[in-house]
C-alpha cells in the first residue's frame, strides 16, 4: 500500500510530499525545496527509510534543498524531464533572485520521460511529462490511491482524476 504525507515548505509554502510503501517503509521525497530539518524530522517520526528524491520541476521552491539533502545521505535524484536542466543549473541565481537560502545545482541520477515509471518499495507510480509551467515539468500519478503529485501544474477538474490523456 502506498502512503503519503504532505508538508508545505519554503516561503512559497509549496507542497513537498513524502511517499512510501508500508511494507518496506522505503520512501521518496517529492520536491524538497527547503526546510530540510522539518522533512527529516517527519521521516524519522514516520519511521521511514528515505531512498530517493523525486522532482516535478527545477524551480527553487521545489528543488532548492536537493543538493544539500543528497549531500547528507546517498539518495537517487529522479527527475524532472531534461527540459528543466537550465532551471537546475540556475538554482544559485534563482536563490539570490527570490531571497532563498543559498542553493546549489546538481545532476539528477535519472531524467524522466513521459510514460516512465518510478518505484518506491513495492509501489509503482507513473510519470507524465506536463510542459507549460516549465518545459521539463513532470507529474507523478499513483492510480492505486487515486492521487497525482502535480508540482505547479494545475489540471482542469479535481486533483486525483485518473483519466489522463495519453500522449
Ligand atoms: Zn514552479
Amino acid at each position: 500500500m502506498l502512503h503519503y504525507h504532505t508538508l508545505p515548505v519554503t516561503a512559497f509554502q509549496q507542497n513537498c510530499s513524502l511517499v512510501w510503501c508500508d511494507q518496506s517503509k522505503d520512501a521518496a521525497v517529492i520536491d524538497p525545496g527547503g526546510e530540510l530539518e522539518t522533512i527529516e524530522w517527519e521521516i524519522e517520526r514516520l519511521g521511514l527509510n528515505l531512498k530517493a528524491i523525486w522532482l516535478t520541476h527545477g524551480h527553487i521552491d521545489h528543488a532548492g534543498g536537493v543538493a544539500e539533502l543528497a549531500a547528507r545521505q546517498p539518495l537517487d535524484i529522479i527527475g524532472p524531464h531534461e527540459g528543466d536542466r537550465f532551471w537546475i543549473d540556475g538554482l544559485p541565481q534563482q536563490g539570490a533572485m527570490f531571497g532563498f537560502p543559498p542553493a546549489q545545482s546538481f545532476e539528477p541520477t535519472r531524467w524522466l520521460h513521459d510514460g516512465d515509471t518510478v518505484r518506491v518499495g513495492q509501489e509503482t507510480l507513473h510519470v507524465r511529462h506536463t510542459p507549460g509551467h516549465t518545459p521539463g515539468h513532470v507529474v507523478f500519478h499513483a492510480p492505486q490511491i487515486d492521487r497525482c503529485f502535480v508540482g505547479d501544474v494545475l489540471f482542469a477538474g479535481s486533483i486525483g482524476r485518473t483519466d489522463f490523456p495519453q500522449g
